[in-house]
Formats: structure tokens, C-alpha cells, sequence
């Protein structure tokens, strides 16, 4: 099987497809929770580290000689209590939620699973572990995703039909999941705002873009208070939805457990999705129901998007 990454600087351009969303909506809109804690590096599993990204201790240069109890504590805050808030949002207002899940953290909260499994959100698997994808190598990577995919029967009872490594991918990742099979879409790419078909190994790959923009890991990055958070991701919104009216768009809002669900910072999100409820003709959906929608209202046309 053969894939090639390849630079494109052209993409939809001024043109965009009309994605012709449900009900005429301008603007599909997926909320994804990462459910990461309990996959990350750490010297219990034999990773040599503590990883600290997204948490409080992220950048406080305090290098643990050993395990970092702190930091573990705040990624356990995550899975213990972040998780729960977080679902209590959408569920008290019957929205929507796509879980981007590390398998051997989801193996590591089993009555989380459970509450998954039952929700009704859609599952897009976020790797084995919450690591480097871009580090492994080849055998090494086929192996992560046949994990991945291996572990998710167990805990929540279906298959992954959706991929997003952590951060990025590899150059072989893509190629790897056509290889696997069953995976409707990846999400690893952020340099267009519709889904786009590529073709790998002679046949149609989607891929449903992602967003490190409108996501809570700008809370490690600058953003300090809930309003300041939810009128940044609001602005970006609004922007959207105007666009929306002859042009309509899609946005992913990406939310960590351990970040946005904490009190002061969840408040914004309630703030975000209230705003959002409020406008007509939004369609707050899963991201496996964009790209159901996408596979069927706008087939691969037999080759990929600006390629020859
Ligand atoms: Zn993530």
C-alpha cells in the first residue's frame, strides 16, 4: 500500500463546496472531548517521565528526579472528576459529544466506559496512548493502532470508525489506517475547515479537519479566565455563522478534561453552548454524523481533493 503526504497550498480556496447540512443548517458544529488520562507518559509505565501538557504544572520547570506526584495528580483529576462535569454539560442539555479516547485510559475508568458506552456520543480513537505518533516506527505504530482498535471492543463495545493522534501524525499513520480497515475519516489535519476526500493506495480516504484553535489548550497558551475563553471560540462562532449564510462551515471545539473541566474554566464552555443553542440553524452534531453526511452527500469523486 502506498501513500505520500503531500503538500497542498490550494485546498477548497475561494470556492468552498456547499456541505448541504441537515435542515439547511449554516454551520455544523463537534464538540470533542479528549479522553487522554490514564494513556499519558509516565514512569509507571516505564516511560523514563511524568508528563505535565495541559495541567497546572506544565511549564513550571519543577523536573521531578522520578515521579512527578503533583502533575500525576492533576492528569488524575481529569478522569476523576473533569470527565463527569463535562459530561453533566451536554447531557443536561441533550447535546452531542464526540470522545477522542486514548484506549488504555478508557481500559483505566471502566465505570467511565460504561457512561460512554451509554451516552450515545461517538467514539473517535485518540491512539493507544496519548503519545508521539511521528516517534514510532512502522511495525511499532501498526501495532498502537491495532491496540487501539482492539481495546475499544472491550471497553466500549464497538470499533473505532474515526483516528486523531495526539498532536500529529506520522507519515505512515494515514497509510496504516487504510491498511486496518473500518475507519471512516482521520482528523489529522488543521489547514482546511470542510471535510476532503485524499486517496491512499488507489481508493478514498476522508479526512474531517481538526482545530488546535478553537480548543482549550488555549488555556496553556495565553487565556487565563472562562470569558475570556468563551469569547474568543464565541467570536470565532459568529464568524462562522455569518460566513455560514451563503457559505456554510463546519467548527470543531476540542475540550480536555483535566483543562476546561475544571469550575472556573467550565463556565465558559456553558457560556459557549448556550450561545451557540440560541442561533437558528445550527446543527450541533457528532463528528461521525459529519462524516456519514459528508461520505454520502458528497462522494469520492475517484480522486482527492487538488490532486491531479
Ligand atoms: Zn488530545
Amino acid at each position: 500500500m502506498t501513500y505520500q503526504v503531500r503538500r497542498d497550498f490550494v485546498g477548497y480556496g475561494r470556492n468552498t463546496p456547499d456541505p448541504r447540512w441537515p435542515n439547511g443548517a449554516r454551520i455544523a458544529v463537534n464538540f470533542v472531548m479528549n479522553y487522554e488520562e490514564g494513556s499519558e507518559p509516565s514512569i509507571a509505565d516505564g516511560d523514563g517521565f511524568t508528563e505535565t501538557g495541559l495541567t497546572e504544572a506544565h511549564g513550571r520547570n519543577q523536573v521531578a528526579n522520578g515521579r512527578d506526584l503533583a502533575a500525576e495528580g492533576m492528569f488524575e483529576y481529569g478522569s476523576r472528576v473533569g470527565f463527569w462535569r463535562l459530561m453533566r454539560l451536554f447531557q443536561e442539555r441533550n447535546l452531542p459529544l464526540t470522545v477522542f479516547g486514548c484506549a488504555q485510559a478508557l481500559e483505566r475508568n471502566p465505570e467511565a466506559a460504561a457512561a460512554i458506552r451509554g451516552s450515545g456520543f461517538d467514539m473517535c480513537s485518540h491512539g493507544w496512548r496519548w503519545i508521539k505518533h511521528w516517534e514510532l516506527g512502522e511495525a511499532e505504530e501498526r501495532e498502537h493502532i491495532r491496540r487501539a482498535i482492539a481495546s475499544f471492543q472491550s471497553t466500549i463495545g464497538t470499533r473505532p470508525e474515526g483516528w486523531y493522534c495526539r498532536y500529529g501524525p506520522s507519515e505512515n499513520t494515514r497509510r496504516l489506517l487504510a491498511e486496518a480497515g473500518g475507519f471512516l475519516y482521520d482528523s489529522d489535519y488543521y489547514g482546511e475547515e470542510l471535510p476532503f476526500w485524499v486517496t491512499v493506495a488507489g481508493s478514498g480516504h476522508l479526512v474531517v479537519p481538526y482545530s488546535l484553535t478553537h480548543n482549550d489548550t488555549k488555556f496553556a497558551a495565553g487565556v487565563a479566565t472562562s470569558e475570556q475563553w468563551f469569547s474568543f471560540v464565541r467570536d470565532g462562532f459568529d464568524m462562522l455563522y455569518e460566513e455560514g449564510a451563503t457559505q456554510p462551515k463546519m467548527m470543531s471545539v476540542g475540550l480536555h478534561m483535566r483543562l476546561i473541566g475544571h469550575p472556573a474554566r467550565a463556565a465558559g464552555l456553558a457560556r459557549l453552548l448556550d450561545h451557540m443553542m440560541a442561533r437558528k440553524d445550527v446543527w450541533i452534531c457528532r463528528r461521525i454524523d459529519i462524516a456519514r453526511h459528508w461520505i454520502a452527500t458528497h462522494p469520492y469523486p475517484g480522486r482527492g481533493l487538488n490532486e491531479d
